[in-house]
């Protein structure tokens, strides 16, 4: 599986393109929001003459989600989102407003529910949807295990995790997601987040102090 990283909009948010040998590929988290951005994903697409087929997001928060239109009426890709973040997806212009980001966001409605789905495929790969609730409460990371590479969007970052203060998040939530669902797949696993630069669960373990404190038990969640 090939991974490419592109940083988005005034968030500086991490968009992935992945694809495989069949060309088929899937855009994780579209963050792309000028003619500029837009230009830069297509650009690319064409170069390697792949074939886009699904735009799948980690979670509905505005900075994530602001491209995934564009991909839908250039590509007519579908578009994966946990129906448990349809109110982030139905409120991306306001909240996006509300960060002072003069765009237009026009958000597609969700093809799939991803609440409801063990795994999506695009070409000859298939990701494990993994629940991670806490950041907001329709988050996932996305797990392909052959290669042991997880992306984690907005819950877990190079030793820092997600916020929790925005409407849907929740500190307790957020550290059981981590701790049970994500620390669990092994210290070799790679991790790509919504923010910032790649890590390993494995470095995470030993010096996210968010983590560290939850492992130790030094706080109460
Ligand atoms: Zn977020």
């Amino acid at each position: 599986m090939n991974i490419v990283k592109f940083v988005f909009n005034p968030i500086q948010e991490n968009t992935y393109l992945l694809w495989d040998e069949s060309l088929e590929c899937i855009i994780i988290d579209a963050g792309n929001c000028s003619a500029g951005e837009d230009s830069r994903l297509t650009e690319f697409i064409a170069k390697y003459g792949l074939k886009p087929v699904m735009a799948v997001n980690t979670h509905g928060h505005f900075d994530h989600i602001m491209g995934v239109n564009y991909l839908k009426q250039t590509f007519g890709v579908k578009f994966a989102l946990s129906s448990k973040d349809e109110y982030l997806r139905a409120t991306a212009q306001q909240s996006c407003a509300m960060f002072g980001i003069a765009a237009v966001v026009d958000v597609p409605e969700i093809d799939i529910d991803l609440d409801s789905v063990e795994s999506i495929k695009f070409g000859n790969t298939e990701l494990m949807v993994i629940k991670t609730p806490g950041h907001t409460p329709g988050g996932v990371a996305l797990y392909e295990p052959q290669s042991k590479q997880l992306f984690t969007g907005d819950t877990l970052f190079r030793e820092s995790i997600g916020r929790t203060d925005l409407p849907g998040g929740e500190y307790g939530t957020i550290i059981r997601s981590i701790l049970t669902n994500i620390i669990t797949l092994g210290d070799e696993v790679t991790v790509y987040p919504g923010h910032g630069e790649k890590t390993t669960i494995g470095h995470e373990s030993l010096y996210n102090p968010f983590v560290v404190e939850a492992i130790n038990g030094e706080i109460n969640y």
